[in-house]
């Protein structure tokens, strides 16, 4: 059970369709940036974790802070290995995918899921469909008709106009539309702003505040990410100011942040991404804080695939989560694109869940010739 080497697979998959995403205004997503950790025990087992950004930094430090971190050690010492990459953390952004792909080890030891050796709470996990681009009234009323076709029972539109009260246009129609046969969340793609091409007008709390009583008429369930990631005080006074769900924290790391969240009194609904916030360890610790609280968890998985696989093993493994993210914005953002670095791509049953994977660790495979085929890197 000991490790004796950890390698990285840096690769860069180019999309069929360029992606207009919301968080990216007006510099369209062209590809699939994977980052992918592959540990090795002495007994033979491979365990595997990808992230979605090309992970330089994480190359940076490889030899130095990564390697002599992890080799040697049991694939039981996660505390060790996770306090130690919250150090390495300090000088690459994210190391997160290598505790996630030790735990990959682990669940391959035990022949068993991820999610089962956390507590097992479900067998299969509500999704939503979750859109990430801007598109015309016309066009989301017909991925919306696709989702309920295909067994959605929730969806989330975007709200990323200049104008706020331009996606409010959109939104009336398609619930309108809808007639109460699908549920809606709203994402606002306020907590950072990447600084590119295209800057978006950024919500204030009075904004905000009348953006979410708009959306109390509605009946949308939930609103997210729709202040700054550490705006603690408004996000609090929003909260207390509607009765619309308000959701976020994807982009959060560390127990620190998720426990400054929960004083304040800032969500209803944590979007905990295992990649994002410290792998599984971390992520465990900060469920436990959300279910202390009785809110709500509900990780965000936009990254591609083997994110999407990571935020289920977690979703899968509490009681506290009541659905998952599931990146879907056909045509360019199809779900077969989503995961083409495995070997087969993550389904939504016709009743609109996910039946969790029975195959130990993560429960996917990668696309190893793909992703050779692809790769800009390997340490
Ligand atoms: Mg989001």
């Amino acid at each position: 059970m000991k490790i004796v080497d950890i390698k990285l697979h840096l690769s860069e998959i180019p999309l069929s369709i360029p992606y207009p995403s919301t968080w990216n205004p007006g510099n369209p997503e062209t590809k699939l940036f994977i980052s992918m950790v592959e540990v090795i025990t002495d007994d033979g087992i491979h365990g595997y974790a990808a992230a979605c950004d090309s992970s330089q930094l994480l190359a940076g430090i490889w030899d130095s802070h990564i390697k002599p971190l992890v080799i040697g050690k049991e694939i039981t010492q996660i505390e060790e290995i996770s306090t130690g990459l919250i150090n390495a953390a300090q000088y690459a952004y994210r190391p997160w995918i290598v505790e996630i792909a030790i735990w990959d080890c682990l669940g391959k030891y035990c022949d068993l899921p991820i999610y089962k050796l956390l507590g097992g709470a479900k067998a299969r996990v509500l999704a939503y469909a979750s859109t990430g681009s801007l598109k015309s009234t016309e066009e989301r009323i017909e991925d919306m008709e696709r989702f309920i076709s295909e067994g959605f029972t929730m969806m989330k539109l975007r709200a990323h106009h200049d104008d706020p009260w331009e996606d409010l246009k959109v939104i009336e129609k398609v619930i309108e539309a809808a007639n109460g046969r699908i549920k809606f969340g709203v994402d606002a793609n306020q907590a950072w702003f990447f600084t590119g091409k295209k800057s978006v007008a950024k919500w204030d709390l009075k904004k905000a505040i009348r953006f979410a009583h708009e959306l109390e008429d509605l009946g949308v369930i939930w609103l997210e990410e729709p202040l700054h990631q550490f705006d603690y005080e408004g996000l609090a006074e929003l909260r207390a100011s509607t009765s619309v769900s308000i959701a976020g924290g994807e982009i959060n790391s560390h127990m620190h942040q998720f426990r400054d969240f929960i004083k304040y009194g800032c969500y209803d609904i944590y979007n905990t991404d295992p990649t994002f916030v410290g792998g599984f360890h971390v992520a465990r610790k900060v469920t436990a804080l959300i279910e202390a609280e009785n809110k709500l968890l509900a990780p965000h998985t936009w990254t591609h695939g083997f994110g999407l696989a990571a935020s289920l093993q977690l979703a899968a493994s509490t009681d506290c989560c009541p659905f998952i993210e599931y990146c879907y914005d056909p045509p360019a953002w199809e779900y077969t694109q989503r995961d083409v670095m495995l070997t087969e791509p993550i389904r939504v049953d016709s009743d609109g869940y996910i039946t969790m994977s029975q195959k130990p660790g993560l429960g996917v495979d990668p696309n190893m010739e793909l992703i050779d085929r692809y790769s800009v890197l390997k340490l």
